[in-house]
């Protein structure tokens, strides 16, 4: 239902995250959670409100400057804390939130399951963090495999990555928003200005189709092909 993403944030990363969460409340949700990565991938999540997630945050012990968040509103499985998002693969290097519906999940489920993976959740967003292991472990570069499992996505989506030992986030949208903000030193990305309208007012707006990779200097933009999208700024106006 909600996402946002922050890199370039250091110490204030977590902070930045669930204040933006808290920011989406407005659209209404049953289930929250971040995920942070350095070398490895740690994040922290729960049904519930955001104040359960802070309260599930103070046992929890996340790392990194470069982070994503999520509310939850449930399609596919009950809002329960292992339905929440962000959804993992098997090895915990990869972590991904979603909003929308992936409408072939179950014949993608299928196919990873037959080729040994092992899922925890009842989502349909728990297949494209399983698709980019595959991508992975087959020698793909991270930017390269989280393109390829977009490509086997059908259905409407807004879909953040983090990966362990890279320092940036990539994105996705097919009919459901997501919204960059830039800052100097720090790129925010959410499904509504209000999650980083705190930290900026310069704005890049994702169309249908687009790719995005963000890190703490700038963001580039490209189609389905990777071919780079010169994309207009715009300064929000208004305040939130
Ligand atoms: N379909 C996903 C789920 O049920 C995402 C729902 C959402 O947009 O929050 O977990």
């Amino acid at each position: 239902c909600g996402i946002i993403g922050c890199v370039g944030r250091g110490s204030e990363t977590l902070d930045t995250l669930v204040h933006g969460l808290s920011k989406l409340e407005y659209r209404g949700y049953d289930s929250a959670g971040v995920a942070m990565a350095d070398d490895t991938v740690s994040l922290c999540k729960t049904s519930g409100k955001i104040d359960d997630l802070r309260a599930a945050l103070k046992s929890a012990s996340l790392s990194g400057s470069v982070g994503i968040g999520h509310t939850r509103w449930s399609t596919h499985g009950p809002p329960t804390d292992g339905n929440a998002h962000p959804h993992q693969d098997c090895h915990g290097d990869v972590a991904v939130v979603h909003n929308g519906i992936i409408e072939n999940y179950q014949s993608l489920r299928d196919e990873l399951v037959a080729a040994g993976h092992t899922f925890t959740s009842d989502t349909d967003t728990e297949v494209i963090p399983h698709l980019i292991e595959t991508e992975l472990e087959a020698g793909a570069e991270p930017e390269a495999a989280v393109r390829a499992a977009i490509a086997r996505l059908e259905g409407s989506y807004a879909v953040a990555v983090v990966i362990a030992g890279t320092e940036a986030i990539f994105a996705a949208r097919h009919d459901s928003p997501l919204v960059l903000g830039l800052d100097d030193g720090a790129t925010y990305l959410a499904s509504d200005v209000p999650a980083f309208r705190d930290f900026t007012d310069k704005v890049v707006y994702l169309a249908d189709g687009e790719f995005a990779r963000l890190d703490a200097s700038g963001w580039v933009v490209s189609d389905v092909d990777g071919t780079v999208v010169e994309k207009d700024v715009d300064t929000v106006e208004w305040d939130p």
